[in-house]
């Protein structure tokens, strides 16, 4: 296609989109006003947009993708899993694609999730997760057990009852007459601390705030909820060693189950298959979905221990059945494409390859963390975000009207890689395929937008 082409094929493309779209997360006002990048197709972890231009995936299509994309792999499964069958249900029949996907994925497990349930989506996965606490204590006779706790500033997607856990108040507020009381707990934030503690003495303050909500409950909590490691949505809020340990302590000391969601932390994105591994913890439940196929369909699971399991077992007429369940649970075509995803984990050995690149990630973020206006870069493994501050000294944050977060983006697409902000924090979450070469040249790029764009204001 020559340029004349092009040109007039984006043309037409954003006339459509406009007309047509209303974008997730999105003011659609300011996206009408403004030309849309379209992406057409992608290379590896390059993506290409309808002109042409190449951009490194430096958010992996929003915390997906894995290997890159067009993995002859993968692409070879879906292909041959579209030779046999597209979609057929879980409800009452069993399918291939499913059970092979569940036998590879509980090698990968922590050992003691045994127990595989499908879905489609992160929020559908913790909306399972949820009710799945629940009916376990009921069907248990500990019916008092009705309650939830879970963080400040945690996501866990978007339907109402994650919602209900969700604690982003620009994300969540509005719709707090909709949902179900939780109780919030002070998140593990150490650069702004809502305790006003000095991290190097506290002791973990914040995890004692937790217990303080289970001990004011007795026998009420039915589980803790948290994302391991790292609030992702929130800002990247990395939390300090042992924090989920102490979690798990405190569930147990009060029968409570512990559930963490690994929609975003899973999949190698910290470093290890899942985040608990790190912190040596078992969940009660672990859920997980974006980078399950590879980033390339959406397929989620809620994986649970035997001991949760078997709280629903009895007779047809006992009525301990989950009833619970979505028409794509278990999509043959998702399956194919996570297992072989799954595959390229143990063909490839990436785990044993990571450290060598999050060590390369780390030193090529240097020169972004000398910049004046980088308050603080928080990592774990591959999960980044550079927190802007307009002043270091006091913390001053930028006006939300400023649009910081969405200006950096911007000049890196003029440099050629795609992020996308939260906020006044810069994510980087690049896919585990890119190399050494690759995270140095999007750490690059980041460090020269954030300059750019700070030294204008
Ligand atoms: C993205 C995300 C979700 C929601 O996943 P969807 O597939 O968008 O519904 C849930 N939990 C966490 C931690 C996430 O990052």
């Amino acid at each position: 296609m020559n340029d004349i082409d092009r040109a007039a094929r984006h043309h037409r493309l954003t006339e459509a989109d406009h007309r047509h779209l209303w974008h997730p997360f999105t003011q659609m006002q300011d996206w009408l006003a403004e030309e849309p990048l379209i992406v057409d197709a992608a290379e590896g972890v390059y993506l290409v947009d309808t002109l042409g231009n190449r951009y490194l995936d430096g958010v992996s299509s929003l915390w997906c993708n894995v290997h890159g994309h067009r993995v002859p792999e993968i692409d070879r499964a879906i292909e041959a899993q579209l030779g046999k069958v597209a979609h057929t249900t879980l409800l009452g029949l069993a399918s291939t694609a499913s059970i092979e996907c569940a036998e590879e994925l509980s090698r990968h497990l922590p050992p003691g999730l045994t127990r595989i349930f499908y879905s489609d989506a992160g929020a559908t996965a913790v909306e399972i997760a949820l009710k799945m606490a629940y009916q376990h204590h009921q069907l248990r006779g500990d019916t008092a057990r009705s309650e939830f706790v879970a963080l400040h500033g945690g996501y866990h997607g978007d339907t109402i009852g994650s919602v209900s856990l969700g604690g982003i108040d620009l994300f969540h507020r509005i719709f707090k007459p909709l949902l179900f009381d939780v109780h919030h707990a002070p998140q593990p934030y150490c650069y702004r601390c809502p305790l006003a503690k000095d991290p190097a003495t506290c002791r973990m303050a914040c995890a004692d705030e937790v217990e303080r909500i289970f001990e004011a409950r007795p026998g009420k909590i039915a589980a803790l909820v948290l994302e391991p490691l790292m609030q992702g949505a929130d800002g990247m809020i990395a939390q300090p060693p042992g924090y989920v340990r102490r979690m798990r302590e405190i569930c147990d000391r009060h029968g409570a189950l512990l559930v963490t969601d690994e929609v975003a932390t899973g999949w190698g994105r910290t470093g290890t298959t899942f985040a608990v591994e790190q912190e040596g913890v078992l969940p009660d439940i672990l859920t997980m979905a974006k980078g399950l196929t590879g980033g390339y369909l959406p397929l989620a699971a809620t994986v649970t221990t035997e001991r949760v399991f078997e709280s629903f077992l009895g007779s047809y007429a006992d009525k301990k059945t989950f009833f619970h369940g979505h028409t794509f649970c278990g999509n043959p075509l998702a399956c194919a494409a996570a297992t072989a995803s799954m595959r390229l984990f143990t063909e490839r050995n990436i785990l044993a390859g990571l450290p060598a690149k999050i060590s390369a990630f780390a030193r090529a973020l240097e020169p972004a963390a000398a910049l004046p206006h980088v308050g603080e870069i928080r990592r774990r493994g591959f999960m980044t975000g550079l927190e802007l501050v307009r002043d270091r000294g006091t913390k001053e944050e930028y006006p939300y009207a400023l649009r910081v977060g969405d200006r950096v983006t911007l000049e890196a697409r003029r440099r050629g890689a795609i992020l996308r902000p939260l906020g006044n924090v810069v994510v980087l979450m690049p896919p585990l395929a890119m190399t050494e070469a690759e995270l140095a040249r999007l750490a690059g790029i980041a460090a020269e937008s954030i300059a750019a764009v700070t030294e204008a204001l």
